[in-house]
């Protein structure tokens, strides 16, 4: 990595990394032309509301987002493409916030919201919660409260898979944070060594939360679920999964989507039956990103629904996961 790189470190004494983040957001907003153009495009963005039968989604049409949408994930795409989260491939004019000399937070040149970030691994290793939760909980913790963080499991929806990353947004502006304080949603619930978790009804999604106080006793149960599901769905490598994770009330609250696919059905049809919806954490969390506007004006609650129930695991596995924990 460069010195001309690195906008800041932290920790650093008295910047608490939140406001750091809005620091250089303004500064390469100001300096790096992408990202200001990335960010004015956000002002034609179109958004409508659809209401499913038992709670909102949003829908943005978003021609920007056509290079996620639309990317080439597998596994010969992404071993012929230059790493676009690799120090070395950055542009010239972006910068990041170096954080332990581990992470480098960085402005989302195309973003879904007007402060999207990318919190990418110094190194080029392999997207992976499992060795990473720790650096979950300390980066959704030092950028509250403006910001949630998620992930997107290699393959259910990281654009580079073969990268470790996280992103964050702003806090609330994901749909399925809201439904954490809806208490006739949640059943299945436990609690353990200071650790709660729940399951989330009717969403025709398969969700689990896990709330506490404590990093370590929070993280030890975040393996025991990946274990269990490990187990229930017999998969050595890591079950499909999104996170979205954010800290409030002195608490960390972890959302767990699982994922039975990537893409739905309609994703590789043909003609008009193609519908370039590609669900990762923010769809998956009701913020749906569409870059066609055909496709936005079209997506109604069957649709939405039908996306939702094809590409979640079954109530039954979840259910399933649960009593392993
Ligand atoms: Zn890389």
């Amino acid at each position: 990595m460069l010195d001309t790189q690195i906008f800041s470190v932290f920790p650093q004494q008295g910047k608490p990394l939140h406001e750091l983040a809005l620091s250089l957001y303004e500064e390469q907003r100001r300096t790096w032309k992408m990202l200001s153009e990335g960010i004015a495009a956000l002002d034609s963005v179109q958004l409508k509301t659809v209401q499913c039968h038992s709670y909102r989604t949003v829908i943005q049409f978003n021609p920007k987002r056509i290079v996620s949408t639309g990317a080439k994930v597998d596994a010969q795409s992404i071993a012929e493409r230059k790493c676009f989260l690799c120090t070395e491939n950055l542009p010239a004019e972006q910068q990041g916030i170096l954080v332990d000399e581990k992470f480098l937070i960085l402005c989302n040149p195309m973003p879904i919201f007007k402060h999207h970030f990318t919190i990418s691994n110094v190194r080029h290793i392999p997207q992976s919660i499992e060795d990473h939760v720790s650096s979950l909980l300390q980066f959704a913790k030092e950028l509250s409260p403006e910001f949630s963080v998620f992930y997107n499991g290699p393959k259910c929806g990281a654009s580079a898979p073969d990268h470790m990353h996280f992103q964050a947004s702003p806090k609330g502006l994901i749909p399925i944070e809201h439904e954490l304080h809806n208490m006739e949603r949640k059943y299945f619930y436990n609690k353990k060594n200071g650790v709660e978790w729940y399951s989330l009804k009717d969403l025709d999604r398969s969700v689990l939360v896990l709330e506490g106080e404590n990093a370590q006793k929070l993280e030890a149960v975040f393996h025991s679920v990946v274990a269990a599901a490990r187990k229930i769905l017999h998969v050595d490598d890591e079950p499909l999964l999104n996170v979205i994770c954010f800290f409030e009330d002195q608490k960390w609250k972890i959302i767990i989507i699982f994922r039975s696919k990537h893409r739905p059905d309609v994703y590789f049809k043909e003609g008009e039956e193609k519908i370039l919806i590609s669900p990762a954490s923010v769809d998956i969390g009701g913020l749906i990103v569409t870059p066609m506007e055909k496709d936005f004006l079209r997506a109604d609650a069957a649709l939405i629904e039908n996306i939702f129930r094809e590409v979640s695991l079954t109530k039954q596995h979840v259910e399933s996961i649960i009593e392993n924990i």
